[in-house]
């Protein structure tokens, strides 16, 4: 029998002290912790801005859309403010007086002028401007000085007249882009709507800034040279729409960068964001908070997933969701700021495969480089088909020879062993741990195994050279059939090994499986005190379900071992051997002891729920049971009326008048007794008749094959008919599939428990569970 098997979702691992979550799901949640943390550095370092603009940049080229077409940008290659050349102001107010008389919506003069010029040109231009009356808006701009005051450049009363004022700041950053602008900007204490928001009709005075979409294709932006407008050559209709005039991208200090176009006039920033303002395409999810969301949801991925697959598949989505978010974003206007959750993910990568990589470390030999017998064990413990013959070679003398040989020849000597033990199979993985070499051999036959051993015995006649000098070689085997749990198999081939000896017995065989199973169940048996005590031994909770509404009516309390060198060893076979050690008494006492608390914890929490302990039938031979159980209800205070006694291998009653009273006995305290695994063994229905049982449990055999084969259908409905008509309660135990939860419904027995409804899990997870979806369930 192999005793190591995998484990069962969640069922048992080993569990963290500190957090009660299993050990390699801690190990990861630190992990992705430290990653977040590292993470956070980085953000308050804020290095990788960079990335982010990189990324948003990307944005701005993968999607583009149209803007709305309002907003039509003049444009002037000169300085149109120079106070020595009056002629462009008159210039100016012509053109001014031409888009009025085109029937402008609205006119943004995003150039200010501060100083005087000419009297007469001033004037023209002030005519020109309250000629528009309100449609004239004045732009004042903030302009970066490089020290920490702003100037301000605002246009000086003689020309604006009363016509309205709003802000334009320029923000762009040092890699000279401008992400941001601000819906109001304050100038001489006053606070006045920026350009862009004014520009797309934001006028009510709110603070705080928004981000500028760029995902706008500039050569969609009408464009016009004021020349056109003065000679009215532009072709362009203007009426209603919004005009801002600027200064062309030609006059070198206020050009602006923007994604995808490494100069345009500064005005284009602002229509950009008049743009994304128009559209609502402002979107916005900063570093922590996307960091926050990020981590978290890699946390419950973590604690959910707990096989390799589907961790790859949550890694995959997760990994895959970075750069179809940016798509995703780019489409509906979104922007994130994603490279810190991209960093903390890349930190987890890094130290998971760091881990990874200190566990094959400890799998490898440092001074050969060979795997270690652990390897061997693992990597032949995960199939189960495996066959053949392990084989340990002992080399003798090995402790003097590496008494005089320095340390890189020691490496060589063995590796030139290797090579010996290769030269029929030069593809055959050797490996190595102290005085020890070891390889699985497919050989099936154990004579002709033991024939080839002794081939390469007389091989190693010659002796091997190291460095100039020839060294002898003394080598025996130790051969174990693999027909048993690899590692104890290899434990056998090792031990056979040092049993061996050159000159009387240099090929041992190890004892076959068997008689090895029952060394290593010896060990078992002495240990099962200090594992209840380790914690090694513990419970699991299976709900039960009533399926008509979907209600947890109870608990099977499981028992585990986890065992921390031999992992996992199922109940059936370690229950047996607490028998032959005379342990059982003491084991029932801790699964009592253990689900009466939790049960009782159930309760506290609200839920009244009934707790089933198995119980073997053995114990029913004598009244000690009763005293036990009445200590345990009264020390954990748990309420008898909710605890059922499953009563496992009834065929091994020895004395049914015996346990008869025993069971009334038990059942005086308020408990129910059921009696387990229904139909199978030598169950039989003398017992059924003459013990008091208030259930059945039907076993999963039947449970099973339901769905596959008439003759269980039968069986379990003739049970449940059974049960109905001598009023006991019937379960039905083992449903793994809507099918067969289908077909016990039709029967008529709705009380189930199984895979399909719930798994048995620990005490924690049972407190949090939610039950389960009964629709689905059922797929109705
Ligand atoms: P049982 O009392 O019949 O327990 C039900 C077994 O069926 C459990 O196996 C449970 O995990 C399994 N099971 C439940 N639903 C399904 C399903 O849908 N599909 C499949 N394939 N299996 C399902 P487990 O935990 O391996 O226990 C095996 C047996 O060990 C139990 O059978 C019981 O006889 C014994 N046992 C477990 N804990 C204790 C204990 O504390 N005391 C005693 N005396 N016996 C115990
Ligand atoms: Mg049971
Ligand atoms: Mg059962």
């Amino acid at each position: 029998m192999n005793l190591v098997r995998t484990l069962d979702r969640d069922e048992a691992r080993p569990l963290n002290q500190l957090s009660g979550l299993p050990a390699d799901v801690w190990e990861r949640l630190k992990q992705l912790l430290l990653g977040g943390i590292l993470a956070l550095v980085l953000f308050l370092l804020s290095v990788l801005d960079p990335v982010d603009q990189l990324s948003w940049i990307f944005q701005s080229r993968i999607a583009e859309h149209d803007p709305s077409g309002d907003i039509v940008f003049v444009g002037t290659e000169r300085d149109m403010a120079d106070p020595n050349l009056p002629y462009r102001r008159v210039e100016l107010a012509n053109a001014l007086r031409k888009l009025d008389e085109q029937g402008v919506g609205r006119v943004y003069l995003d150039i200010p002028f501060p100083e005087h010029s000419s009297v007469d040109a001033d004037q023209r231009l002030a005519e020109a401007i309250g000629a528009l009356g309100p449609r004239a808006i004045i732009v004042d701009k903030i302009e970066r000085t490089g020290s920490s005051n702003d100037r301000v450049i605002t246009t000086m009363p003689g020309i604006a007249g009363d016509a309205k004022r709003v802000v334009s700041r320029q923000a762009s950053n040092w890699l000279g882009f401008s992400w941001t602008r601000e819906f109001t900007n304050v100038v001489d204490g006053q606070r006045l709507p920026s350009l862009a928001a004014s520009m797309a009709g934001i006028e009510d005075m709110r603070e705080g800034s928004f981000q500028i979409d760029y995902a706008i294709n500039s050569q969609e932006i009408a464009a016009l040279d004021l020349a056109e407008i003065n000679s009215g050559t532009s072709g362009v209709e203007l009426a209603g729409r919004t005009v801002i005039i600027g200064e062309d991208a030609g006059l070198s200090e206020t050009q602006q960068r923007v994604p995808g176009n490494y100069s345009v006039p500064d005005s284009f920033v602002a229509i950009y964001g008049a743009e994304t303002l128009k559209a609502g395409r402002t979107g916005f999810l900063n570093a922590l908070l996307a960091l926050a969301v990020f981590i978290s949801v890699f946390a419950a991925l973590v604690m959910v997933a707990r096989s390799r697959k589907r961790r790859r598949i949550g890694y995959a989505i997760i990994i895959a969701s970075l750069p179809l978010g940016l798509f995703a974003g780019s489409l509906v206007g979104f922007r994130a700021e994603l490279s810190y959750c991209a960093a903390t993910l890349v930190a987890y990568a890094m130290l998971r495969s760091r881990t990874r990589w200190k566990n094959r470390m400890a799998l490898v030999d440092n001074e050969t480089g060979l795997p270690k017998l652990r390897a061997l064990e693992l990597n032949t413990s995960q199939d189960i088909h495996i066959r053949g013959h392990f084989v340990v070679a002992r080399i003798h003398g090995y402790e003097h020879v590496f008494k005089t040989l320095p340390r890189v020849e020691r490496a060589q000597y063995i590796l030139k062993l290797v090579d010996r033990l290769r030269a029929t199979d030069a593809a055959l993985t050797i490996y190595s741990e102290g005085h020890h070499l070891a390889w699985h051999a497919k050989e099936e036959d154990g004579e002709r195994l033991a024939e080839h051993l002794e081939g390469l015995r007389a091989m190693f006649a010659a002796p091997v050279n190291v460095a100039g000098s020839s060294i002898d070689v003394g080598i025996s085997f130790g051969v174990a059939k693999l027909d048993g749990d690899p590692a104890a198999r290899l434990a056998a081939a090792v031990a056979a090994a040092e049993e061996s000896s050159e000159a009387l017995q240099p090929i041992k065989i190890a004892e076959s499986s068997s008689r090895f199973d029952e060394l290593w169940d010896l060990s078992l048996r002495a240990r099962i005190d200090e594992a209840m005590a380790a914690g090694e031994i513990f419970c699991v909770y299976q709900p039960k379900f009533d399926t008509r509404n979907g209600t947890m009516t109870g608990v099977e309390a499981l028992v585990r071992w986890q065992d921390p060198a031999r992992g996992f060893i199922p109940p059936m076979h370690f229950i047996a051997q607490c028998e032959k050690a005379g342990r059982m008494e003491a084991l029932t006492e801790f699964v009592f002891e253990h689900a009466c608390a939790a049960g009782r914890l159930m309760h506290f929490s609200g839920q009244t729920i009934s707790m089933s302990i198995n119980i073997s039938a053995t114990l029913l031979a004598d009244m000690r049971i009763v005293g036990m159980v009445r200590n345990i209800l009264q020390a954990t205070g748990f309420d008898p009326r909710f605890l059922v006694l499953e009563v496992t291998e009834t065929s091994r009653i020895g004395n049914l008048e015996t346990a008869e009273t025993v069971l009334n006995e038990l059942k005086a305290l308020g408990t129910r007794v059921s009696m387990d695994d229904f139909g199978v063994g030598e169950t039989n229905f003398e017992t059924f008749f003459e013990l008091p049982f208030d259930e059945v449990k039907i076993d999963r055999l039947f449970i099973a094959n339901m769905a596959r084969s008439q003759k269980a259908k039968a069986i379990v409905a003739s049970i449940v008919q059974m049960g109905r008509d001598a009023r006991i309660g019937v379960v039905a135990e083992g449903a793994e599939d809507t099918e067969t939860l289908k077909l016990l419904t039709e029967i008529g027995c709705t009380h189930v428990q199984g895979y399909i409804l719930a798994r048995p899990m620990s005490l924690d997870n049972l407190m949090n569970f939610q039950g389960f979806d009964l629709k689905n369930a059922l797929k109705v």
